[in-house]
């Protein structure tokens, strides 16, 4: 099937994931469903469609390109963009799901649900912008969030063991002075440390369109909420599928594994007065990835013409995101800083 969506067995409105009750809620009759009930009926209702019509059209447009869908509930065209995997109808707003392009290759295996609303992200960004003296004291206002936008983003979990190798030249200095002379000792020492380390669950996001260092700043994700994948957890986000392999996002996941193991390696080496690391190597094996949906809310303001991106963990709440300056806050800022140290050195001429 080309297009999942979820509807209400009662009433037939859209039914979509809530991040605040976990389960999947009719916004028009107050029906709840859980995860076991829905798959139940997607199952039915598979089993009777593929005896009804056993052949299936697939939806135009090229691989990798724009692809065209009609929507479920309403009917309107849906063009979408080559890895989306989740949307909505730009009609009549029903989410839909595309599940063959998460099949095969981009099936993910796991999946974080979000925990958080959009009204909590809006909140959460309010929260930031008042927290920073620095920032224009328009920009801070509703009006300039334009979008803000719920998106499952596809991350590969590296699993490996490492081990590890590491010299360093170190010294340690001594001295002592008699009545003639001061005398200095310096013993040099040559260290070596070997180690294994397991490594799990180190995180890189899979689009290619998304900033790396931003996927990054919004970690870390608590895995204990990771659940096997099912389709029905995007129904009311939007999701795409990945569009950097797993290969290719290994070289980054192992530069960031390598900088840990060797800032852990480098701890063992105390009590010196200075120690260099002359050599450091590691070895991997065991090498494996989990595919990964995680949940982030990104939300898009403009100020003076410029675009600004935040995200926010769906999960924990962590926001991360540049804030524009305001030179005429900063110059306020520095005044006030200013004519507080220029009090400040008046007191302490008067007390003094
Ligand atoms: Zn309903
Ligand atoms: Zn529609």
């Amino acid at each position: 099937m080309d297009v999942l969506n979820y509807q209400c067995p009662n009433c037939g409105a859209p039914l979509k994931f809530s991040s605040q009750t976990q389960r999947w809620d009719c916004e028009f009759c107050q029906s709840s469903f859980t995860a076991e009930q829905l798959q139940a009926m997607e199952q039915a209702k598979t089993d009777g469609r593929e005896k009804a019509a056993p052949e299936e059209t697939g939806p135009s447009g090229e691989e990798g390109q724009g692809k065209v869908y009609s929507c479920p509930n309403c009917g309107a065209e849906m063009i979408t963009e080559g890895n989306t995997a989740a949307t909505f109808c730009a009609f009549c707003g029903s989410p839909a799901v595309f599940p063959k392009q998460l099949s095969g290759e981009f099936a993910p295996e796991k999946l974080i649900p979000f925990r958080l609303t959009k009204e909590q992200a809006v909140e959460a960004l309010q929260k930031l912008c008042k927290s920073k003296p620095l920032l224009p004291r328009d920009f801070s206002d509703r009006n300039h969030i334009e979008k803000v936008t719920g998106i499952y983003v596809p991350f590969w979990l590296f699993d490996c063991s490492m081990s590890v190798r590491l010299d360093a030249m170190a010294q340690r200095v001594q001295t002592w002075s008699d009545s003639h002379y001061r005398y200095t000792k310096t013993d040099h020492y040559r260290l070596e440390r070997e180690g294994d380390l397991e490594v799990r669950g180190v995180p890189t996001d899979g689009l290619q369109r998304m900033s790396d260092d931003m996927m990054d700043a919004l970690e870390p994700f608590d895995y204990s909420s990771l659940c096997d994948f099912q389709m029905s957890y995007l129904s009311g986000y939007f999701a795409e599928r990945y569009d950097v392999d797993k290969e290719a996002s290994w070289p980054r996941a192992q530069a960031r594994i390598e900088r840990s193991a060797r800032a852990l390696t480098e701890q063992t080496l105390h009590g010196y007065l200075s120690c260099q690391t002359t050599n450091f190597q590691t070895s991997v094996f065991n090498k494996e990835s989990h595919y990964a949906m995680l949940p982030v809310w990104l939300l898009s303001t403009q100020y003076k013409g410029k675009n600004y991106l935040f995200a926010m963990n769906g999960q924990t709440g962590k926001m991360v995101g540049k804030l524009p300056l305001s030179y005429a806050q900063l110059a306020k800022w520095f005044g006030i800083c200013g004519g507080l140290g220029f009090l400040l050195t008046l007191i302490g001429g008067l007390l003094l």
